[in-house]
């Protein structure tokens, strides 16, 4: 299964499918480390460590779902303002939960500022990065 997959996205959408349909095949290659060991070849290195102490199918796709949540948003560097998704930021770490929000350490490309970026879990939140932008 995780073969077929050609990025994160899909793998998610493959597990989320087979967990209803085959959710031991899911929680087997889980448990052998298969989906990690596959997210580290694709580098995603920030979601296999997410994995490392996820007990079950269910948890397992609901952390990867809010991992990737605002990957493709629009973002502007606090410090320098260069325009990109957030993708094209350096992840520091893995994304962790504060709140309601998801938290990332990003890098700037451009001017190599570190700044966290938080995004919503829910509707009804707006994105923000600590420090803020400037204008912002
Ligand atoms: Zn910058």
């Amino acid at each position: 299964m995780i073969g077929v997959a050609k990025d994160e996205e899909e793998l998610l959408t493959e597990m989320k499918r087979l967990s209803e349909v085959d959710p031991k095949a899911v929680e087997y290659h889980l448990a052998q480390g298969h989906i990690r060991a596959w997210l580290d070849y694709i580098g995603r290195g920030d979601l296999a460590s997410l994995l490392s102490d996820v007990k079950s199918l269910a948890d397992a796709v609901k952390l990867l779902s809010d991992a990737m949540l605002g990957w493709d948003s629009e973002l502007t560097c606090p410090g320098c303002g260069f325009k990109g998704k957030v993708r094209d930021f350096k992840l520091l770490r893995p994304p962790w939960y504060f709140g309601k929000y998801l938290g990332r350490s990003l890098q700037c490309p451009r001017c190599g500022l570190k700044f966290r970026y938080f995004y919503p879990l829910a509707q009804g939140g707006k994105p923000y990065t600590v420090p803020k932008g400037k204008g912002m």
